[in-house]
């Protein structure tokens, strides 16, 4: 073990949980700092190429999580709809960051949102579902039109459906699945936004400057820094974060995305809070002092945060499905910084890399 006093140090290890495209920046990012990575994963993915070690279980074998933990420093992840026991079971034999009450609460909706309002923090109207008389009744009182969506287990708009007039609430029950769900009211944003930020061991708290997203077919498509809100808003959701981070002794880098309202009603909504390194902030690894990637480690290790500086004027586009097909353009592009994830298959949906592209502040966009 490489472990002093809850610090991780240099050649030691960490466990990720997931292999996808976020455990491969952290494996890229773990790299630079002498430091090791072991994936656990029930299948192989973007991460194993980058990995020192890869463990291919299901996250409910108790057996084959011990060793795992047994066998590394800290334990993290980079996908958050494990099952609640998987973090019991790891957290008998090595520290969890983040723990396991902050995956608890951000991967089920309703939990998220009876947190975030109970810390005083807007959110959608909302009311819980467990059946079709609860949706009816759920319906009355958020009203229409409302966003039905799957309390576990949602991403990237999977488990969603928008209730209008006309929809009829048991198709749009039946189209979620017939599982335990939330009914949002749907808010009516001039503009989507989110936090991405980090705390240390020791409550030290570093946000990057607030992004500004546009989703395609509710897939996160671009992300724009600065987001063109006023200070004072920008520093709103910054204070927003660090409350949902202090409340929950979070050790990480976490995201919170939120709706910034456009009629009558709260300026900025939390609408979900991922605890993990983001999407929307994957801009940070050539546009900030420190990466994203970069900061997690150093937050999950126990070490110090480093400086979330931006360096410029960012565009980040993410590249889904058949983009990837305009990679050799990218290349050819002067300062455009091409990612891509190493999948094999690009088919329709499927995040393939990423670019970013860094403007000197007050330059013109390409
Ligand atoms: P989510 O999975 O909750 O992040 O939702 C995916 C996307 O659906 C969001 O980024 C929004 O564009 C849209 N959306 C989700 N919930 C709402 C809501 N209550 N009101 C308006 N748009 C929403």
């Amino acid at each position: 073990m490489t472990r002093e006093a809850g610090m991780v140090t240099p050649g030691g290890t960490i466990g990720i949980l997931g292999a996808g495209q976020l455990g491969r920046m952290l494996a890229l990012a773990a790299a630079e700092f002498g430091l090791r990575i072991h994936i656990f994963a029930p299948e192989s993915g973007p991460a194993f190429d980058v990995a020192a070690t890869t463990t291919i279980a299901a996250y409910e074998d108790e057996a084959a999580l011990e060793a795992f933990a047994r066998a590394v420093d800290v334990v993290t992840y980079e996908f958050e709809n494990v099952p609640g026991r998987t973090a019991d079971v790891l957290v008998r034999h090595a520290p969890v960051r983040p723990g396991p009450r902050a995956l608890a609460v951000m991967q089920d909706r309703l939990h998220e949102k009876d947190f975030v309002t109970g810390l005083g923090i807007p959110t959608a109207r909302y009311a819980a579902v467990d059946d079709l008389p609860g949706l009816r009744q759920a319906l009355a009182a958020v009203g229409l039109p409302a966003v039905l969506k799957t309390r576990r287990f949602g991403y990237d708009g999977k488990g969603q459906v928008l209730l209008r007039d006309a929809t009829d609430p048991e198709a749009a029950w039946r189209a979620v699945g017939a599982v335990p769900c939330i009914l949002e009211g749907f808010v009516p944003f001039e503009r989507e936004v989110s936090v991405v930020a980090a705390r240390s061991v020791d409550g030290a708290f570093a946000a990057y400057d607030l992004c500004a997203n546009t989703h395609r077919d509710h897939i996160l498509h671009r992300t724009l820094v600065p987001a063109g809100v006023s200070p004072r808003l920008e520093q709103q959701a910054i204070e927003m974060a660090r409350r949902i981070a202090e409340a929950l002794d979070y050790v990480g880098v976490l995201a919170v995305e939120m709706f910034l309202g456009a009629e009558s009603g709260p300026e900025l909504v939390v609408n979900e809070i991922a605890p993990r390194v983001h999407n929307s902030g994957h801009w940070t690894i050539e546009g900030a002092r420190t990466s994203q990637f970069a900061q997690h480690i150093r937050s999950v290790c126990g070490w110090p945060l480093g400086l979330p500086e931006r360096l410029g004027r960012i565009e980040m586009e993410n590249l889904i499905g058949s983009d990837i097909d305009g990679w050799r353009r990218i290349l050819q592009e002067p300062g455009a910084s091409l990612h891509l994830y190493g999948k094999r298959q690009a088919r329709p949906g499927r995040k393939m890399g990423h670019v970013t592209r860094v403007f000197p502040e007050g330059g013109t966009a390409s």
